[in-house]
């Protein structure tokens, strides 16, 4: 049984067939690699290979790293890569960016969230409530559990030296799709583009958290929660593959300026508003989560599944964005529309900013 236990955290190549390289050490100029990063050691007698994909420039420049499915039912973020990488030219980039499609291979092909299980996992959301949530483990033990060698290999072999991380993830859709940072990371998140984005303090994120690892380290980091997770949605893919492209831009990886032909709104969770089920029933709504909702609109009905009546209805004071309806996300819980009394039927937040469309006139990130 071979077993690594190397300080130096190393890369067999699939594409070119090198023995081993290093990530500390250079790549190529103009190159796109095809890497496989190997966790240390065993644990519980396994062992696992992460895909990593390396494009370096025609030139050396600042380095993006992207991080997708830390669990294993968020598909959009790799699809997003997938997307991303067809638009990506080495010879027009100066830096590099480094991607981690499947962070969690495992998962992925087990279609839970984290491994071996992740009972409960929303219930108490702590680290040490999620010794399994991969996402609660950064910066990772070379010696500890499976997640924590994962992370271990990941922020050694790429993260540690980055000038920005975006990880990428997807929940439920019956809550908003959204971006965030920290507040150092402001001018990331709105370069990265996302329609709906907040910026939040340190504070808001839990030890353990990619995000927080980076915070420490002084490295800006841009989380994303797609929609929904399971399957692919096409448009968030689309807002994944701008995204990325343009941190790129964002960072001088790439030319030109960073595209953003749709609104965006970043929302002011602090002006929430809850509408809390009497009774119980089903949740009925023309809008989407996401959606705005003009003031005096209504934004979802509550129906008593035996009469089919209006039960309550949930009216927006004021221009409002929709941030979730129908019962919140959370494994264990399905999306669903169909509450309980005492469930939520919707939350409204503010917008606190409000843009508008704008594309770049030398067009240099391209659309499809
Ligand atoms: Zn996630």
């Amino acid at each position: 049984m071979a077993v690594c236990r190397r300080k130096v955290v190393r890369f067999r190549s699939t594409l070119e067939r090198r023995n081993t390289v290093t990530i500390t050490s250079n790549s190529a100029p103009c190159t796109k690699r095809r890497i496989t990063l190997r966790t240390p050691g065993y644990v519980d007698g396994v062992s696992v290979e992460l895909p990593v994909v390396v494009v370096t420039g025609a030139s050396p420049g600042k380095k993006l790293v992207v991080v997708a499915t830390q669990h294993g039912r968020e598909v959009n973020g790799p699809a997003a890569v997938y997307r991303a990488l067809q638009n990506l030219n080495p010879e027009e980039m100066t830096g590099e960016i480094i991607f981690f499609p499947v962070a969690n291979p495992p998962c992925i092909r087990m279609q839970v969230q984290d491994f071996p299980m992740d009972r409960n996992r929303a219930l108490k959301t702590g680290p040490e409530h999620n010794p399994m949530n991969l996402n609660r483990q950064w910066p990772g033990d070379p010696d500890g559990s499976l997640p924590q060698r994962i992370a271990h290999a990941i922020w050694n072999a790429g993260l540690q030296d980055a000038d920005c991380v975006l990880d990428l993830h997807c929940w439920g859709a019956t809550t908003t799709a959204l971006a965030w940072g920290q507040q150092e990371a402001e001018p990331f998140v709105t370069a990265f583009g996302f329609p709906w984005f907040q910026v939040h303090d340190r504070k808001a994120a839990q030890p353990g958290m990619l995000e927080s690892a980076c915070a420490e380290q002084g490295i800006p980091c841009v989380v994303c929660e797609m929609t929904p997770q399971n399957v692919v949605a096409p448009e968030m893919v689309e807002h994944g593959r701008r995204g990325i492209l343009n941190l790129a831009s964002h960072l001088g990886i790439l030319p030109g300026s960073p595209e953003h032909p749709h609104p965006r709104y970043q929302i002011d969770q602090g002006t929430a508003i809850s509408a809390v089920a009497e009774r119980p029933g089903l949740i009925v709504s023309r809008y989407r989560a996401g959606d705005v909702v003009e003031a005096g609109e209504t934004a979802a009905e509550l129906v008593d599944l035996e009469t089919l009546e209006c039960l309550q209805a949930v009216v927006a004071p004021e221009r409002r964005i929709l941030f979730s309806v129908g019962r919140s996300w959370g494994t264990g819980q399905l999306d669903y529309s169909v509450v309980r009394a005492g469930e939520t039927i919707a939350v409204l937040c503010g917008v606190a900013r409000e843009f508008v469309p704008e594309i770049a006139s030398d067009g240099s990130v391209g659309s499809d």
